[in-house]
């Protein structure tokens, strides 16, 4: 694994389907509204590959995983 990664969220774009949350609750947790967020943008060790599947199953393509140095 080389670097960290962290969560981009375009937060307009989230319509609460919490198809990321079901995948990797770890990482992305929902309001009370339905709505996605992260306590904290940096993705946790070895949840790396888990939290881009939950990002990538996102219908509305509201989360990036990045290089943390971005
Ligand atoms: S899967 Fe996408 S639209 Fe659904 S809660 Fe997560 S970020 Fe929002």
């Amino acid at each position: 694994m080389s670097g960290r990664l962290k969560v981009v969220i375009d937060l307009p774009a989230c319509c609460g389907y919490g198809i990321c949350a079901e995948i990797c609750p770890e990482v992305y947790k929902l309001d009370e509204n339905g709505i996605v967020f992260v306590d904290d943008v940096i993705v946790p060790e070895g949840l790396e590959a888990t939290a881009k599947e939950g990002a990538d199953a996102c219908p509305q393509n509201a989360l990036k995983i990045v290089p943390a140095g971005e």
